[in-house]
């Protein structure tokens, strides 16, 4: 089975918007009127074509995302009029369907455990009420009679072809409004606020959708989906890193020679680690289980504990004679007492 999201170059979790967004860049470039004679081009707008009409159709694509779907039998027409009902040379069979929308959704990092339920608020258009989603007093358009469609022959690719376009005068309507609807100025739809309760799974990955269909803006095809994207607001001492999180554990300098039982701040709690004597800045402690749950699958990451050694910028005359004494004893050379002082003299002059 060929990638779809491959072809086009989308991910797997494009909205709609973006996937016809890339087909439309491809679709233009690999044109046969555009490379004429060029055989490779040809086969990569077929390619092009079936991605599209795979995945701009939610019900194939789930199909296809499920590994349900065969491959689909695209004859040349067929993807000419795929091409020409997105670049609006040709009407479509079928009334539009409503437009995806997206909201964010915010959680704390630790929501992300057990999954949480959010309310999401965001505003979608519906049909106007006043005018029944009409747009206001209607008349059939001279132009093509109310067909919404007009026929020209044009010259391409592969012939002459008798080509139904959609009616310049009325855009494909059939009709023009005779008096506008004041309520909605003649478009047939108004924004309208909404809540909604979305459920964000556990351990989702930031800045993935979650798609629920059916309540993006409402149109007389059927309505658009909504997707929610997914924002965690920065916790104060954990990073995430996937599944796994990340804390940065400060530790001095007889911490870190001497070793220490230490408290990292778990999602749930508290964790004792030991840190043995001789822990190295840099070093990495993996908790193993104590990250976010894996978002498709069972299980949790690791919460990994990095030591960052602090080494103290300001020492009292005892801690110093200390240090030096500990210096002398493991035969480390060090600066001379009061030489960074006689420095600061020198340069003071
Ligand atoms: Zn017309
Ligand atoms: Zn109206």
């Amino acid at each position: 089975m060929k990638d779809y999201y491959a072809i086009l170059g989308v991910s797997r979790e494009a909205t709609q918007e973006e996937i016809k967004r890339a087909y439309r860049q491809l679709a233009l470039k690999y044109h046969p009127d555009r490379n004429p004679g060029d055989k490779a081009a040809e086969e990569r707008f077929k390619e092009i074509n079936e991605a599209y009409a795979v995945l701009s159709d939610p019900e194939r694509r789930a199909q296809y995302d499920r590994g349900l779907l065969g491959e689909p039998e695209l004859r040349m027409e067929d993807l000419f009029d795929l091409f020409g009902q997105v670049f609006g040379f040709r009407p479509t069979r079928q009334a539009p369907r409503g437009e995806d929308l997206e909201v964010q959704a915010e959680v704390e990092l630790q929501d992300l455990l057990h999954g949480k339920e959010v309310e999401v608020a965001y505003a979608r258009l519906v049909p106007c009420e006043a005018c029944g989603g009409q747009g206001g007093q209607r008349a059939p358009c001279p132009t093509c009679g109310g067909q919404g469609v007009v026929e020209t022959y044009r010259r391409g690719f592969f012939g002459t072809l008798l080509q139904r376009s959609a009616c310049p005068h009325c855009r494909g309507q059939g009709f023009l409004l005779k008096e506008a609807c004041p309520t909605c100025h003649g478009r047939g739809r108004v924004a309208r606020e909404e809540r909604l309760t979305v459920r964000i799974p556990p351990g989702m990955d930031e800045g993935h959708l979650l798609r629920v269909p059916g309540y993006g803006n409402l149109a007389p095809g059927g309505p658009g989906d909504l997707y929610v994207r997914l924002k965690v607001r920065p916790h104060p001492t954990l990073e995430r890193e996937g599944a796994d999180l990340v804390y940065r554990l400060k530790i001095g300098l007889a911490q870190a020679a001497l070793g220490v039982r230490v408290e990292v701040p778990g999602l749930e709690g508290p964790i004792p680690l030991d840190l043995p004597p001789g822990t190295g800045h840099g070093e990495v402690f993996v908790l193993e289980g104590q990250g976010l749950p894996y978002p498709h699958g069972r299980g949790r990451g690791a919460l990994r504990v990095v030591v960052e050694l602090s080494v103290p910028r300001k020492l009292s005359p005892k801690a110093q004679k200390l240090l030096r004494a500990y210096a002398e004893e493991v035969g480390e050379e060090v600066a001379p007492e009061g030489f960074w002082e006689r420095l600061k003299g020198f340069f003071r002059k």
